[in-house]
């Protein structure tokens, strides 16, 4: 895949249609002041990277992984759930934040430090 892949999909692959629920209701509240204008509505937006856990340590610091954006809406006029945008996101492995564990408490209610960012 190419580093730079990125692709839009303006009409749903089911039917044609343009018309996006959640877009379109972004514009109502943006018509009524309830949203920022700058803000995009969308059903799903995610990104990320895949990295088994077992390789994860071995990967150097400062080194880029494959990662990946992918933007969700649905269609208005058939339901269809489709990708407005795939894109490839690729990630540096940053060095892991140093974490503060209090005397007594148990690791497990602490977040998830992710080690990637996409800077
Ligand atoms: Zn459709």
């Amino acid at each position: 895949m190419e580093k730079d892949f990125h692709r839009e999909f303006t009409k749903c692959p089911q039917c044609g249609s343009e018309r996006k629920f959640l877009e379109e209701l972004g514009k109502e509240l943006k018509e009524r002041g309830l949203a920022r204008e700058e803000w995009n509505m969308h059903l799903d937006v995610k990104e990320g990277h895949v990295v088994d856990q077992l390789k994860e340590a071995a990967i150097p610091i400062g080194s880029e992984v494959p990662g990946f954006g992918i933007i969700t809406d649905i269609c208005m006029d058939c339901g269809c759930i489709y990708a407005g945008v795939l894109e490839r996101r690729d990630a540096k492995k940053g060095l892991p934040p140093a974490r503060n564990i209090p005397p007594g408490k148990s690791q497990k209610g602490r977040p998830i430090i992710n080690p990637f960012s996409n800077s």
